[in-house]
């Protein structure tokens, strides 16, 4: 059975619609993602969740009951928001003792647990820092010592990575997933960073417009996108519409190859540098060619580059 049962979630704030039938089943330990473009009702839906906001219509069963008239403290979950929002007059260890003190438990427990949530994160040794001395990457693993150090049944996350730089966000990307696999932790992780997502999550659920566009794996919304939507956002995709055979016609980028002599004849429009790979664009010139006159976007690595000698104006064949 589901851990959580989210059934027909709908909102709208002032006749606008934020979310529009929302269904989706999240397992115990199951790490999820919900991704999105900005503004297609993301946070709402986390906030629902959490009990922040209500909703107009639906139901949320926990182990199948309803949770949805429960308020925030009887959820049972931790929170870490996109900005750190610590205490920036208590210390990181106060910080953590804050979230507990609704409990009712000793001074002694109380710290004693606000601890062994900053060794989960590895920050003991800066415990008595003030958030002022903290970096960013630190100022987040803190409020998710908060989160945690209350053993919640389940973890919200709302694009807890999104204020930091590239490298932080990738190392706290990989620690994130190993304290939630480590603490077997059922966890719904906002974000609208499609890397991000297809990293972390067991299951992503793919928002546009205030609805589910697919459910499913990382692999399975990689590879088989329900729609056009999931394949443009989860990626990047080829889509053209085949003159002779009327169909539309998908490939990803870096599934197309290049030939000195075999395939569509065709011309380098641009060359992008993307770090690890190229982008580039070519358009068929080939009159005989089904697909004559359209762009194509390919993603080839610098050897590639240099082996066909591509620059801008070069012609070149493709195959796929
Ligand atoms: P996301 O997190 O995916 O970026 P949100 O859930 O924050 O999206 O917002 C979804 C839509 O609902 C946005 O268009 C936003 O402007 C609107 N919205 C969110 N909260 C409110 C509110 N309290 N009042 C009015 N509109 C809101
Ligand atoms: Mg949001």
């Amino acid at each position: 059975d589901p851990f959580l049962q989210i059934s027909n979630i709908s909102k709208t704030f002032n006749h606008f619609t934020a979310l529009n039938d929302i269904s989706f089943d999240i397992y115990k330990n199951e790490f999820v993602c919900l991704l999105g473009p900005s503004g297609c009702g993301k946070t709402t839906l986390l906030r629902i969740i959490a009990g922040l906001e209500e909703a107009d219509h639906g139901s949320i069963k926990k182990n199948g009951e309803e949770m949805l008239h429960l308020p925030p403290v009887q959820r049972e979950f931790g929170i870490v928001f996109q900005s750190y929002a610590l205490f920036p007059n208590l210390t990181a260890l106060q910080n953590v003792e804050y979230g507990l003190k609704n409990k009712k438990v000793s001074k002694a427990e109380l710290k004693q647990r606000a601890m062994e949530a900053l060794q989960m994160v590895d920050l003991e040794q800066i415990k008595d820092k003030y958030p002022a001395h903290l970096s960013g990457g630190q100022q987040q693993r803190v409020a998710l010592a908060r989160a945690i150090a209350l053993s919640p049944k389940f973890l919200l996350l709302d694009e807890p990575l999104s204020a930091l730089d590239a490298k932080v966000r990738k190392k706290l990307r990989y620690e994130i997933k190993c304290l939630q696999q480590k603490l077997g932790i059922t966890t719904i992780m906002v974000t609208h960073d499609q890397e991000e997502a297809l990293t972390m999550a067991d299951k992503v659920v793919v928002m546009n417009n205030a609805q589910i566009m697919q459910v499913g794996t990382p692999e399975e919304i990689y590879f088989h996108p329900a729609n056009p939507f999931v394949a443009d956002f989860v990626g990047s995709i080829n889509i053209w519409n085949h003159h002779v055979e009327g169909v539309t016609k998908a490939i990803r980028p870096e599934h197309i190859r290049l030939s000195k002599n075999q395939g569509m004849k065709s011309e380098i429009k641009a060359i992008e540098f993307r770090g690890a790979t190229y982008r580039i664009e070519l358009e068929v010139i080939d009159s005989a060619s089904p697909l004559y006159s359209q762009k194509i976007e390919v993603d080839l690595f610098a050897s590639s580059i240099q082996a066909f000698n591509l620059k801008r104006g070069s012609i070149i064949f493709v195959q796929f």
